[in-house]
């Protein structure tokens, strides 16, 4: 993919998102008024109940008070979208600072600066402006951790190389790059994680119990993964909207049919 095509990507992602962010805003605005006219509604009924000693404004402020119940849960589901989406906005904005070369408020690893280290000064791989910080987009520290130990290990020689190039191969049962192109799914299937567990299920040729409580820790039913774009496989439909933006062209519906078959055969 071209810069220019990453740009408009990014840029066709942030409109998206901000218009998802309004969306979401009028709807909690709307709830809002809801929830308070319910609530005017339950101090009234509360208010005739107790002033006329009748049991039918009673039921009705049990009623209000269970609508207002509601509306308080309908807002929060719609703050707690609007907060994925406006994180989604940053992260693609954030991508188009970086290829416009302004990555500096990233963090720059200077923490695995190593003096002793026998070239990773030389190479600027740490600090301000450095490879770290421009490659950088980890939100862990083991991640992080990882990304620095990439940098300053040494490749070996060609065999050695060769080698651990045909163990990643053989890792790579699915070569998904995270790239989340793909993402989101109308259906909530948070794709690229899934595709970690069926590289991960693969490579150990067994489900492993730590495995099977990451999978298990992904939303299982479709309305919640709409929230948390963390669903398990199974809640693809195989509607084929992914596919089409996958740029490593991976059969998506297919590949998640198989791993709901590892992690439901191998229970
Ligand atoms: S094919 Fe499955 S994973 Fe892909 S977008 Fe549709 S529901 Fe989501
Ligand atoms: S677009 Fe393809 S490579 Fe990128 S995260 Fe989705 S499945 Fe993986």
């Amino acid at each position: 993919m071209t810069t220019d095509q990453l740009r408009d990507t990014y840029t066709g992602r942030i409109s998206s998102f901000q218009n998802t962010t309004r969306h979401h805003t009028r709807l909690m605005n709307y709830l809002a008024l809801l929830r308070l006219i319910m609530l005017v509604v339950l101090v009234w009924l509360i208010v005739l109940g107790v002033k006329h000693h009748q049991s039918l404004f009673y039921l009705g402020s049990g009623l209000a008070a269970a609508g207002f119940l509601f509306l308080v849960s309908r807002y929060n589901r719609q703050k707690d979208l609007r907060t994925l989406n406006t994180r989604l906005r940053e992260l693609n904005e954030l991508e188009i600072s970086c290829l416009d070369h302004q990555f500096h408020s990233r963090p720059d690893g200077m923490e695995y600066a190593d003096s002793s280290h026998p070239w990773s000064h030389d190479l600027d791989l740490f600090g301000k402006g450095s490879l770290y910080q421009f490659l950088n987009r980890t939100s862990t520290l083991k991640g992080s951790e990882l990304l620095a130990g990439m940098l300053t290990t040494e490749p070996g020689d060609m065999e050695t190389i060769g080698k651990l190039r045909a163990s990643f191969e053989k890792m790579l049962y699915v070569h998904c790059t995270r790239c989340e192109y793909c993402m989101p799914c109308p259906h909530g299937v948070n794709i690229p994680f899934n595709f970690i567990m069926l590289n991960e299920a693969k490579w150990f040729g067994e489900v492993t119990p730590p495995m099977r409580n990451w999978y298990n820790s992904f939303s299982q039913i479709e309305e919640e993964a709409l929230k948390t774009l963390n669903g398990a496989s199974h809640l693809c439909v195989e509607c084929g909207e992914c596919l089409k933006k996958c740029p490593q062209k991976i059969p998506i519906p297919e590949k998640m049919k198989e791993v709901s078959e590892i992690f439901s055969i191998q229970k």
